[in-house]
Parts: structure tokens; C-alpha cells; sequence
């Protein structure tokens, strides 16, 4: 998608702070970060919103999970926990249309965090 932020992230139009990449998978730092651990993992595939999931995503969805853990295991945060969200739509706050995952640790998480 061309106007699509997080898709020019993906072709390193736009930079970022990567901590995990494979073919189909990008996981980088959050800009503006709610807890000292704020990552988020996006599929390099565009899609607009959890919604726009596909019968096709689910082995990829999946995959994002299993790189969640594994990138939690990597920034230490395993065993005090971590919360994942998935904003869709406007009711949620959604800002970004391309599917992504926040990995958000570090310290106790409050009950609204992003
Ligand atoms: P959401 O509100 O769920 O759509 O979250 C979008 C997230 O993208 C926010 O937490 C932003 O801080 C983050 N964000 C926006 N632009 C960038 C960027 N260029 N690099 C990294 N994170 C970004
Ligand atoms: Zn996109």
C-alpha cells in the first residue's frame, strides 16, 4: 500500500528500530513508547485491521504470536509478564491501518495503556 506508514517501514522508506525480521514478519520499537518495553509486531503483508483478517492470515497471526514470545524472552521480560494489544477500528483508537501487535512490558501496567 503506498500511503501506508508501517508498509514504508517495511521497505526501509521510512526508518526504524528493528528487533526482529524475517520474511514475512517485522517487529520494531514503538516511537513513542508507553512502558519502557513498546514493541510492535506487524505482519510485512499489508493489512488495514484485525477486521480485515483473512481464513488465509491465520498460520501468519499465528507466527506473530510465536515471534511475541520469542521477542520477550529476548528483551528479559518472560517472567514478570507482558500485555499485547491489538487496536481495531476508530472505538479502539486505531491510528495506524496496517495490522499490528503491541508488546508492551517492563513495568506494571496500568489498566489503559495504549
Ligand atoms: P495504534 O493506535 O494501535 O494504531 O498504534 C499506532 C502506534 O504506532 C502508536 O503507538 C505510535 O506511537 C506508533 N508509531 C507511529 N509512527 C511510528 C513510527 N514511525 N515508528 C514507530 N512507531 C510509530
Ligand atoms: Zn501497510
Amino acid at each position: 500500500m503506498d500511503n501506508c506508514l508501517f508498509c514504508k517501514i517495511v521497505k526501509g522508506e521510512i526508518p526504524s528500530t528493528k528487533v526482529y525480521e524475517d520474511n514475512e514478519i517485522l517487529a520494531f520499537k514503538d516511537i513513542n513508547p508507553a512502558a519502557p518495553v513498546h514493541i510492535l509486531v506487524i505482519p510485512k503483508k499489508h493489512i488495514a485491521s484485525l477486521i480485515d483478517m483473512q481464513k488465509e492470515d491465520e498460520i501468519l497471526v499465528g507466527k506473530i504470536y510465536t515471534v511475541i514470545n520469542k521477542i520477550a524472552e529476548e528483551q528479559g521480560v518472560k517472567e514478570n509478564g507482558f500485555r499485547v494489544i491489538v487496536n481495531c477500528g476508530r472505538d479502539a483508537g486505531q491510528e495506524v491501518m496496517h495490522l499490528h501487535f503491541h508488546l508492551i512490558a517492563g513495568t506494571k501496567l496500568g489498566e489503559k495503556i495504549v
